[in-house]
């Protein structure tokens, strides 16, 4: 997705209203697969005892230079910055861009990760909350690496999580039919509605971890299983090789 104009950013608009007034109102999440969600704001907001393992985890093993990607409201880039370390938040959308900073965010950029040309690399790269939904596809899952290729400072490690959301459509037996699907099951499509504000359709991947690792080492990178979660979600150290 390329970058978000204020009047189509419903939840950087949800964002940017419970840090200034301290509610929202229902961040809904639409999908031509799933019924329509509410994603509580406050979730956003989330402080480092409220966010799960493998978040926790993400946070103890992040060092060096760190770019924190799809940064949302900053959650994960204020506990680091605090700890001292250099963060580079970046986000698509402007009004959670100008909430980082409002909050205290030092290098907050509204960038895509697809696009940005950052002037140095990174030790840690962060991407959280389903990280890897930010590729779309898995046909573009490839490109997540083009891009390690580029912005991954010697050394350095990508920290992703994400999910296998294939319990979300197995039968009672246990019983999971993936060709069913057109295409690979993970890969779902979203809309955000904000009051009315109505962001554009976009498409956003789950992957489970063997395919995470199998296009890791076609890429040139290793990929390793640090933690699961309790809903099949697992967070994964991804390293050049
Ligand atoms: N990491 C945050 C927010 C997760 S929501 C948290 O855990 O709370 C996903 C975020 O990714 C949204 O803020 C969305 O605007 C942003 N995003 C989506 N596509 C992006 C892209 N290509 N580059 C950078 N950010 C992106």
């Amino acid at each position: 997705m390329p970058l978000l104009s204020p009047h189509r950013d419903p939840m950087g608009t949800a964002i940017r209203d419970f840090f200034t007034k301290g509610s929202a109102k229902p961040l809904r999440v639409l999908s031509t697969m799933f019924d329509t969600d509410v994603l509580p704001v406050s979730t956003l907001f989330r402080t480092v005892e409220e966010m799960n393992r493998m978040e926790q985890v993400a946070l103890n093993r992040a060092e060096g230079r760190v770019l924190d990607v799809g940064a949302g409201a900053g959650c994960h880039t204020l506990p680091l910055q605090e700890r001292g370390l250099h963060v580079t938040a970046i986000d698509i959308s402007p009004l959670s861009v100008e909430t980082m900073q409002q909050r205290g965010v030092i290098d907050a950029r509204q960038e895509d990760f697809f696009t940005m040309q950052p002037d140095v690399t990174f030790d840690t790269i962060l991407m959280l909350m389903n990280g890897t939904g930010i590729v779309g596809t898995l046909d573009n899952l490839p490109l997540l690496f083009d891009r390690l290729d580029v912005l991954l400072a010697p050394g350095g490690q990508l920290l992703v999580d994400s999910s296998d959301l294939r319990y979300v459509f197995e039968d009672e037996e246990g019983n999971f039919y993936p060709e069913d699907f057109d295409n690979y099951y993970g890969e779902v499509d979203y809309q955000m509605v904000y009051g009315k504000v109505r962001g554009e359709r976009f498409n956003w991947l789950y992957v489970d971890f063997p395919r995470l690792q199998s296009c890791a080492e076609m890429k040139g990178y290793r990929a390793e299983l640090l933690c699961k979660g309790d809903n099949f979600d697992y967070l994964a150290c991804i390293k050049r090789k």
